[in-house]
């Protein structure tokens, strides 16, 4: 199961996006795939049209697809790209996401 939540930083770890980081928009997690800023993003070409305001809307947009969960990783600050675990707060019984590496919370 995946550790990774809207607005975290990440890293992608295959594909031809490979080392790319950016924050998470958003997580679809019935279809296993994750929007993140920046990454496969898709040229797509729309009609031009006037917006509501006047201004022109449309065109040549560019805009992020999903790529699959398991091709990304969760950005530890001392490590880079890497796995997460949790580890369970003994006074509250929380669990915190941390950096199976180093420890550091993520
Ligand atoms: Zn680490």
């Amino acid at each position: 199961m995946t550790v990774i939540r809207k607005g975290d930083r990440v890293a992608i770890i295959s594909g031809k996006d490979l080392g790319v980081q950016g924050r998470v928009l958003e997580v679809v997690r019935k279809k296993g795939r994750i929007l993140v800023e920046g990454v496969n993003q898709v040229t797509r070409h729309e009609k031009v049209r006037m917006g509501r305001r006047g201004n022109q809307e449309g065109g040549i947009t560019h805009k992020e697809a999903p790529v699959d969960i398991s091709n990304v990783a969760l950005v530890c600050p001392n490590d880079g790209p890497t796995r997460a675990g949790f580890r369970v707060e003994d006074a509250t019984g929380a669990k915190i996401r941390v950096c199976r590496k180093c420890g550091t919370e993520l």
